[in-house]
């Protein structure tokens, strides 16, 4: 069974855009590869925060995920911090990258131009991204498009790393990326890619109430004024998450009565909504049974990093030998 590795940063209670993006697919993978999931806390930590806030979130992101549908049965589920050899292969990795190729980091560059005093580890963020992957050493990271340049330098550290310290080739598998099937999820202002922080999401485990009042003013057609025009589907956000939560039938119906005109906006949302409803209902209710029980959060927590640490003690003891260190 092959490995795979992924990790998401601890933002607290999961939106739809990291569950469709990114979440769904690993409840899937679970049942297919050898899978480690990681809330990856240390990544999160580039920018000031407060302690209390990131314990908070750290945990509301594990309960999320539970929620979602991982199961500590089939994957491994840990917090990154709990793994300090995630930062100490993140060292020896620091030692092999160029600086002209973390500056050249499209992310670095973007994050970089919106702070007045840019912290290394901002620049170095990838490094330990790759120190994640390849303390694993896992063969495939399910990824958005968006990481694929990341992945990318993970591939190169890899290589670096086998040409300089294994002469056999190979210790460090070259890690291949798994595109999410789901297309980036947009907010609903339908302008940029949904996030907290520009206040565009959908949470996954807010109330049906609450959805609908969201959906109903979000932004579709510009070109649909009246109910009488006709709509291009393929230009409105709403089409797209029926993609993702209607049946191929209802995606058809939603594409036929929009493009002729056959029904209004407020009608297609409310099929939409119906359609997330019959998904989040579910995880809604699996949340509230895991937030019940938080000691065995904790125990999912303790028992995933045990594992991971195992694996990640087995790569360590191989690299520094290989390296002379001790
Ligand atoms: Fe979008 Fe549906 Fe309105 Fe068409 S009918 S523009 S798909 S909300």
């Amino acid at each position: 069974m092959s490995r795979i590795f992924s990790g998401i940063q601890p933002s607290g209670s999961l939106h739809i855009g990291n569950y469709l993006g990114a979440v769904k697919n690993w409840v899937d993978l679970q049942n297919k590869y050898e899978s480690f999931f990681c809330v990856v806390d240390y990544h999160a930590i580039t920018l000031p925060y407060r302690p209390a806030d990131l314990r908070a979130r750290t945990t509301d992101m594990a309960l999320s995920l539970l929620a979602a549908g991982l199961d500590p049965e089939k994957c491994t589920l840990f917090v990154q911090s709990m793994v300090p050899e995630h930062t100490e292969l993140a060292w020896i990795f620091n030692t092999l990258t160029p600086l002209g190729e973390l500056e050249r980091q499209t992310q670095f560059k973007d994050k970089a131009s919106r702070e007045e005093s840019v912290p290394a580890g901002l620049l170095n963020y990838p490094v330990l991204q790759a120190a994640d992957i390849l303390l694993y050493r896992a063969e495939l990271v399910p990824v958005g498009e968006d990481q694929l340049q990341h992945l990318e330098l993970s591939r190169e550290i890899a290589r670096k790393w086998n040409a300089r310290f294994d002469v056999e080739g190979g210790f460090f598998p070259e890690p291949k990326g798994l595109l999410t099937p789901t297309r980036r999820i947009m907010g609903l202002d339908g302008q940029a890619k949904m996030s907290k922080s520009l206040g565009n999401t959908v949470d996954l485990l807010e109330p049906p109430e609450s959805i609908w009042e969201k959906l109903r003013p979000a932004v579709t057609d510009p070109k649909r004024v009246r109910r009488t025009d006709p709509g291009t589907p393929e230009v409105c956000n709403i089409y797209h998450l029926h993609k993702a939560f209607s049946p191929p039938a209802t995606v058809e119906h939603v594409a036929v009565q929009c493009s002729t005109a056959g029904w209004g906006c407020i009608d297609c949302k409310r099929v939409l909504h119906a359609s997330m409803e019959k998904e989040l209902a579910p995880i809604r209710a699996r949340a509230v049974e895991v937030a019940a029980n938080p000691e065995r959060v904790t125990e999912i927590l303790s028992d995933g990093a045990e594992h991971a640490r195992a694996v990640a003690h087995e790569t360590m003891v191989e690299v520094k030998d290989k390296m002379g260190l001790r």
